[in-house]
């Protein structure tokens, strides 16, 4: 069906508004629901399934679903939570007929191959999570530990933080000789930012990606926070504009297409105002980045 592509990633990997425009979607399907049945088509992803992931699910209701940097969090009435990252293609699909034969479960759902955990709620909607490439991973962990977690302990500070801001910047900065854009897209630094809104920001703030994080002056410091908020918030508003206009016909939690000012668009004309220049594609750190030589400094 045509809305399946439609709800593409527009980015080869989800990031901080992708994970919470997935969450918007999935709220209502998950949340105050028991979770009856919980079926693993394969023994891992990135990592293997924690023992017994199936079992410690059922019959657990979801109370909740949180973000916390680029993951799902889902508190559960066992004293667990589920934790899921969704790696580079990570999906969940929501199939909100109850009955099989209304909609064919296979129409709604990833091939087979690529369906490898199914959902199974109380009265609600079965929900499936696929992951192609398997770079993605679910775990279930003590909610009362859940700081303690390998995977979550060192996160930094969420982009929309009181905590995040041009001091905290400008001290996660000094003394590092790694280009600024590494050091965004670092997890412990700031949560949930990666290669695309990083370079988003970036641009917007006029500065440029490969520079030295040590070199980069507490005004331009100044700048990057609120371009970092800005270009995040647009995308989250993107994918809840797609979740009101998709999700309650066809269930897919927002995949959706967002536009990039300079993401995938080298040798256009660079969108920042006053600026004639162009826009640059190099690879930075095995990633390609975007950026205008002429107004990012
Ligand atoms: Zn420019």
């Amino acid at each position: 069906m045509a809305w399946r592509r439609d709800f593409r990633y527009a980015s080869p990997m989800p990031e901080l508004p992708e994970v919470e425009t997935v969450r918007r979607g999935l709220e209502p399907a998950l949340v105050g629901r028991r979770l009856t049945k919980v079926t693993l088509r394969r023994p891992d992803l990135r990592f293997p399934f924690p023992p017994h992931f199936a079992r410690r699910l059922t019959g657990a209701r979801v109370a909740e679903l949180r973000r916390r940097g680029k993951f799902l969090l889902a508190p559960l009435s066992s004293g667990e939570t589920l934790i899921v990252h969704l790696g580079m293609t990570g999906r969940f699909l929501i199939d909100l007929a109850q009955a099989a034969d209304d909609v064919p479960f296979r129409d709604q759902c990833p091939p087979p191959k690529h369906a490898h955990v199914v959902f199974e709620t109380d009265n609600g909607p079965r929900v499936t999570f696929s992951d192609a490439r398997r770079f993605g991973f679910m775990d279930v962990f003590e909610t009362a530990n859940l700081s303690h977690h390998l995977q979550l302990a060192n996160l930094g500070p969420e982009p929309f933080d009181g905590a995040f801001n041009q001091s905290y910047l400008a001290a996660a900065f000094s003394a590092r000789r790694r280009g600024v854009k590494d050091i965004l897209m670092d997890q412990s630094v700031v949560a949930g930012l990666g290669n695309i809104y990083a370079s988003e920001a970036l641009h917007r703030a006029r500065v440029a990606p490969g520079k030295e994080a040590r070199r980069i002056g507490r005004k331009a410091i100044g700048r990057i926070v609120p371009a970092i908020r800005a270009v995040l918030e647009e995308a989250i508003d993107a994918g809840g504009s797609t979740l009101r206009d998709f999700a309650a016909a066809n269930g897919s939690p927002g995949y959706f297409q967002h536009s990039f000012r300079v993401y995938g668009r080298g040798g256009e004309p660079c969108p920042n105002p006053g600026c004639v220049g162009r826009i640059h594609r190099s690879i930075q750190a095995g990633r390609a980045t975007y950026h205008c030589p002429t107004c990012q400094e």
